[in-house]
């Protein structure tokens, strides 16, 4: 996610359809070695544009791959943050006016019926605010066993800029289906919707998902668009989507494509109709993913849409579909949170990090690459140095302002999204204090090697997820340099920066 961070400092149709089909086959058969080691979620929507509810359908086919017996699943039932009386909301106080700019509303999940292998089960709520769905298996999964977990869930959308909502002329759907906990330890993640970061944690799964809306409505998604047909009245998309960790959509009624692609993928930007900077955001897109494909790792699926929409920050990464907010106020902030977006295709899409506990890095990584690359490209007018300069600034600004009217400074990178006082603290500690760690330990390791150790990173780790030993502990073998100290000072909050060097 992008922060509207630079602000905080002064407050102190085209069819794309034919692209789609004529690319991407051998990734397809790369993602499809993924792809036999995961879960599969089916899902059906279909919504009522009139009164903004959907009724679902999912089937999750499950296989337990690990050792121990598996008793329970629990998955996450993130709308249900938004319903009235939640106790842990996805927004704070500071941006509940931004995500609400017709007042408050609420939205929810409802589960109607849960069947484990066609046997009906259960329903129960667990978890600090009711907001997980626990299954109960009727007998002991073991290792190799197969079940499938259906589910009727019916959704009702809030009206507001979130990433679950619908506002004019858009609805957002992220993070809207039940979507299995990961359970660590013996112990499922039961992190609650907090305001803070993304506080989000998944594996990569396969997906194939089917939503019917009304035929002036265009769809974005993550994964491939394979089938359209008509069904009473409505239009009905089919969308498959291999070896993803999250599923997203976002529906409207007013959105003009361009269209940027090589051989290997389709880089969709959907703007409104009257934009005029359509093609120059998808050639920026473009340009980005190529970027990232060559210093990383080369992008898998075969389309990334990065799509406008009301959002309430500055914009949203999910596998294959970015959320954009239509509310940027100039074009250097735009390009920024689209490099920024496009760079968590890589640091929280293909390597996964529990951005609960450990947003550090695919934050600080998302903010750092997006330097690099306007390194490397130029016409934007924008530049890495102007990046780190800006970040040493507004860090340094807020240190002496925090540390002159309260002596508890936190300037931890550690800590679990919601032991940051509020999304400022969060901002600061996690984004601008992220971009200065990597450009601090570039000038330990140089350039290349930082850049190589990363892309092995993406490289031995693509598709599952990692935590901050797994990475510190990478960076050092790859770049040979005992960097324990330095992520040591930076993540426990002593190292004094815009003095080090
Ligand atoms: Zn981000």
């Amino acid at each position: 996610m992008k922060r509207f961070w630079q602000k905080f400092v002064c407050v102190s149709v085209v069819l794309v359809l034919g692209c789609m089909f004529f690319v991407g086959c051998s990734n397809e058969r790369y993602l499809k070695k993924f792809a036999k080691k995961q879960n599969t979620y089916n899902i059906d929507l279909v919504l009522d544009t009139d009164v903004m509810t959907a009724s679902g359908y999912e089937k999750f086919e499950y296989e337990n791959r690990t050792d121990s017996g598996v008793e329970t699943l629990v998955f996450h039932l993130y709308p249900r943050a938004f319903r009235e009386g939640a106790s842990v909301k996805p927004y704070s106080n500071l941006s509940e006016a931004r995500c609400f700019p017709n007042g408050v509303d609420y939205g929810d999940i409802s589960i109607n019926e849960v069947k484990v292998n066609g046997k009906k089960s259960q329903i129960n709520f667990v978890g600090e605010d009711d907001d997980k769905l626990e299954v109960v298996l009727q007998e002991t999964c073991f290792h190799g066993d197969e079940i499938d977990v259906e589910i009727w869930f019916d959704l009702e959308l809030p009206n507001c800029t979130h990433r679950f909502g619908y506002f004019e002329n858009n609805i957002n759907l992220g993070n809207f289906y039940p979507i299995l906990a990961v359970k660590e330890n013996g112990e499922y993640d039961m992190t609650p919707y907090y305001a803070n970061g993304d506080p989000f944690y998944s594996e990569c799964a396969n997906y194939n998902v089917s939503v019917t809306v009304p035929e002036s409505f265009s769809v974005f998604s993550s994964g491939n668009e394979t089938k359209r047909e008509e069904v009473n009245g409505k239009v009905k998309t089919r969308f498959s989507a291999l070896s993803v960790r999250d599923f997203a959509l976002v529906i409207g009624g007013n959105f003009e494509v361009k269209t940027a692609s090589n051989k290997k993928y389709n880089v969709n930007y959907a703007g409104y109709k009257e934009d005029k900077d359509l093609e120059g955001n998808a050639k920026l897109a473009f340009k980005a993913v190529e970027f990232f494909s060559e210093v990383f790792k080369e992008y898998p699926y075969q389309n990334l849409n990065i799509v406008k929409t009301p959002f309430v920050h500055g914009g949203m990464e999910y596998p294959g579909l970015v959320m954009i907010s239509d509310t940027l106020s100039t074009e250097e902030e735009k390009h920024k949170v689209i490099v920024h977006e496009i760079a968590h295709e890589w640091w929280y899409g293909l390597v996964g990090v529990n951005e609960t506990k450990d947003a550090w890095i695919d934050e600080g990584l998302a903010e750092f690459s997006t330097a690099l690359f306007f390194d490397s490209v130029s016409g934007y007018g924008i530049s890495y140095n102007q990046m780190v300069n800006d970040a040493i600034t507004s860090y340094t600004l807020y240190v002496d302002v925090i540390s002159s009217i309260d002596r508890s400074l936190n300037t931890k990178m550690n800590l679990r999204v919601n032991e940051y006082l509020n999304e400022y603290e969060y901002t600061y500690m996690i984004y601008i204090k992220g971009i200065l760690l990597f450009d601090d330990l570039m000038k330990i390791t140089g350039k290349e090697k930082l850049t190589k150790a990363l892309s092995k990173i993406c490289k031995d780790y693509a598709f599952s997820n990692i935590d901050t030993d797994i990475f510190t502990e990478s960076i050092k073998r790859s770049t040979k340099k005992d960097t324990d100290a330095f992520f040591t000072s930076y993540l426990e909050g002593d190292a004094i920066i815009g003095k080090v060097h």
